[in-house]
């Protein structure tokens, strides 16, 4: 039995991985569940799994949550540091880290270093921390499996070839609900009209990083510690159906692509199995039906989070740290009304460029500088 925790289990990736779960409980056991608020929906999770351990990561709820609603036996703990130690915990095989935000590194942290494997679909820890992430795990043996839907199918290319017969991986990006809009459409954006994505129906934070292109240039980042790439090795093309997740482009110019519905219980399914496949609750392609497949350059002037995302894969470091804070922060003021839709990326190339940059910072100095970048974000104004 594969012993899982799943830490964010109440969000858009933990929910579809409790579905992916309900079907291979001949193989895998849900042994943990974490929220960070909505202790109601945890609750209702573990009755369902009969799951024996539940964290409320937001301590401030302790006197607030009902034990009573929990499954019968089941412990429940508070605070952050709380899914560290349970992400560390012996009785876990496997960490699917599906918290959002850079609020989802010490935990993945904690996985890594003790060994484990890591369906990874917390983004933010290889932003942040990707090249310390990447040398760690060669030295316990965890194993780091990527969820974001592009970084599976690369890593499913991948398997295509040799590792050193690759040219170049396609990174595939919906283009968002904007593709196409002017700058002056752009400017007036609401929350509400970024929180519409035409392929995908994900969390908030990634919703919104994903009408920026923003959510793209940090899968330009992750593909390129995860992966060991040059920046200049990852291209980014925008094809709005959602259906080729990626492609490897091995030195011959064949390129190889992985093709399936926009659904991520697969790309959760796969993390979890690999190197197996097995049966999934994930809609399969429909090849009977008349449909076509459309790529087109995104458009760089209009969507500069891109840049951003080149230029911090090229410079490592520090950077990604402070690109990812600033960028939380950032979207935290636009969805309050603060900011317009078009200075999120004007707001991370400040403090990025205001940043003290170290090539080579440590895992503290990193979360110093998360900080440092967030009050920044919050002084910025036009
Ligand atoms: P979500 O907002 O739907 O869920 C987030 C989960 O994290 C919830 O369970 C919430 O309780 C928990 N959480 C929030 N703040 C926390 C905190 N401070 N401490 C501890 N837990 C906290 O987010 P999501 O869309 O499921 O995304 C999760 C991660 O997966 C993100 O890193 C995102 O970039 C990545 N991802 C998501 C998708 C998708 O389709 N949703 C695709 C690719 C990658
Ligand atoms: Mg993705």
């Amino acid at each position: 039995m594969n012993r899982i925790a799943v830490l964010g289990s109440t969000g858009s990736i933990g929910t579809s991985t409790l579905d992916v779960l309900a079907g291979q409980r001949d193989a895998m056991q849900l042994v943990a569940v974490t929220a960070h608020s909505r202790w109601q929906q945890l609750a209702e999770q573990t009755r369902q799994f009969d799951v024996p351990a539940a964290i409320v990561s937001d301590s401030s709820l302790v006197d607030s949550v009902d034990r009573s609603a929990f499954a019968t036996g089941c412990e429940v703990r508070f605070g952050a540091d709380a899914l560290v130690e349970l992400a560390a915990s012996d009785a876990v095989d496997t960490v699917v880290a599906a918290i959002v935000g850079a609020a989802g590194l010490r935990s993945s942290w904690a996985a890594v270093d003790t060994g484990k494997r890591v369906a990874l679909a917390n983004k933010e820890t290889m932003i942040v921390a990707g090249p310390q992430i990447v040398a760690r795990a060669a030295e316990t043996g965890a194993e780091l499996l990527p969820v974001d839907s592009e970084h599976s199918a690369i890593f499913q290319c991948l398997a295509a070839g040799r590792r050193e017969d690759v040219r170049r991986v396609i990174l595939t990006a919906s283009g968002g609900p904007f593709r196409g809009w002017s700058r002056q459409q752009l400017e007036a954006v609401t929350p509400d009209d970024a929180r519409k994505h035409p392929t995908w129906n994900m969390g908030e934070r990634i919703t919104i990083d994903s009408a920026t292109l923003m959510n793209k240039a940090l899968e330009v980042i992750e593909a390129k510690w995860l992966f060991g790439l040059e920046a200049d090795q990852i291209e980014v093309v925008v094809h709005p159906q959602s259906v080729v997740h990626s492609l490897v482009e091995f030195v011959d110019g064949s390129c190889v692509a992985q093709l399936s519905p926009p659904d991520m219980k697969l790309p959760i399914q796969y993390a979890l199995t690999w190197p197996e496949r097995r049966d999934c609750p994930s809609p399969k392609m429909d090849w009977s039906a008349n449909w076509s497949l459309d790529f087109e350059p995104p458009d760089r002037d209009l969507f500069p989070a891109l840049d951003l995302g080149f230029e911090v894969a090229d410079r490592g470091g520090t950077c990604g740290a402070v690109l990812n804070a600033s960028k939380e922060a950032a979207v935290d003021r636009f969805l309050a009304g603060e900011v317009r839709f078009t200075d999120i990326p004007q707001i991370c190339r400040a403090v990025l460029d205001a940043h003290h940059f170290d090539p080579a910072p440590s895992l503290s100095e990193l979360l110093q500088l998360d900080a440092w970048a967030r009050r920044e974000t919050i002084k910025w104004t036009r």
